[in-house]
Formats: C-alpha cells, sequence, structure tokens
C-alpha cells in the first residue's frame, strides 16, 4: 500500500520554496504571479522551523524558475532556499540572491515619488543586500525590507 500522505506532499517535477517566512508567504506568490499559474501549487505556512520561528513552504509542480525570478524572492524572503525536484528526488539547491538593481517590482515608500503619482515604472539601485534596502532612483529615498510593497 502506498503512503497516502507522501503521494500528496511528494512532488515529481517542479520546485519547492523553502524558509519563507511565514509573513511573507503571500508577498512570494505575487512576486511570482503564482495566482495566475495553472501548475498544482500546495503550500503550507506557520509550521515549525528552529531558524526563523515560523516559515512557509511552496511546492510548484512542473513550474521551473529563472535566475531573475528567483533573485526576486530575496527582496521579501532573503534565506530563501529552493530545491529543483526531478523524479521525485533533489537534483539541486539554490539559494536567493538580491540583485544589483530592482525595476519595476517594488514600491517606493515615498508618498511624494514621482513613482507614486504618475505612471513611470519604479527603479532602484540595492544598497543593503543583507537586511534589504532599496534607494529610489527618483526620489532617493531608502525603501527598507519591512517596508517593501511589490507593485
Ligand atoms: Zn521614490
Amino acid at each position: 500500500m502506498k503512503d497516502k500522505k507522501l503521494e500528496v506532499s511528494a512532488i515529481e517535477n517542479g520546485t519547492v520554496i523553502d524558509h519563507i517566512p511565514a509573513n511573507v508567504l503571500f508577498k512570494v506568490i505575487s512576486i511570482l504571479n503564482l495566482d495566475k499559474i495553472d501548475k498544482q501549487i500546495t503550500f503550507g505556512t506557520n509550521l515549525i522551523s528552529k531558524k526563523l520561528g515560523k516559515k512557509a513552504i511552496i511546492k510548484l509542480s512542473d513550474t521551473f524558475f529563472i535566475d531573475k525570478e528567483i533573485n526576486k524572492i530575496a527582496l521579501v524572503a532573503p534565506q530563501a532556499k529552493l530545491n529543483i525536484i526531478r523524479d521525485y528526488s533533489v537534483v539541486e539547491k539554490r539559494i536567493v540572491e538580491v540583485p544589483e538593481e530592482i525595476i519595476g517590482i517594488a514600491k517606493c515608500m515615498n508618498p511624494k515619488c514621482i513613482t507614486n503619482n504618475e505612471r513611470i515604472v519604479t527603479r532602484f539601485q540595492v544598497i543593503s543586500k543583507s537586511n534589504v534596502k532599496l534607494k529610489c532612483h527618483y526620489c532617493e529615498k531608502i525603501t527598507d525590507q519591512d517596508h517593501i510593497e511589490i507593485v
């Protein structure tokens, strides 16, 4: 008899995003546009993690991301880890990395910024990667990790 629990939780091919802080799960979902894909998605949140307290995990069947997409995750979940699954085994582990420049993903936290008042794509220079800090190209205000809003 097959283990039913395993059948539900294991994926044959795809990507598992682990070590997402529980409070940013839905931000990660929106960054990767996971609300729009038609593949099987399983996620769990408020799971116990020694490292993060409470973590979330996302399992995506038959879905693989390019580096650019993976690195967007770092904006809200710098400790996230990706496991690439082929034939039920982890064939690759990926660590997310904050890119040097962020274009059109985050919102500037300055309400007076031109990007919040006109149809201009946001653009930031990353000035800190460990605790993410973004410097707006237009108004030079700093948006920190706690205030990052995804557009
Ligand atoms: Zn700005």
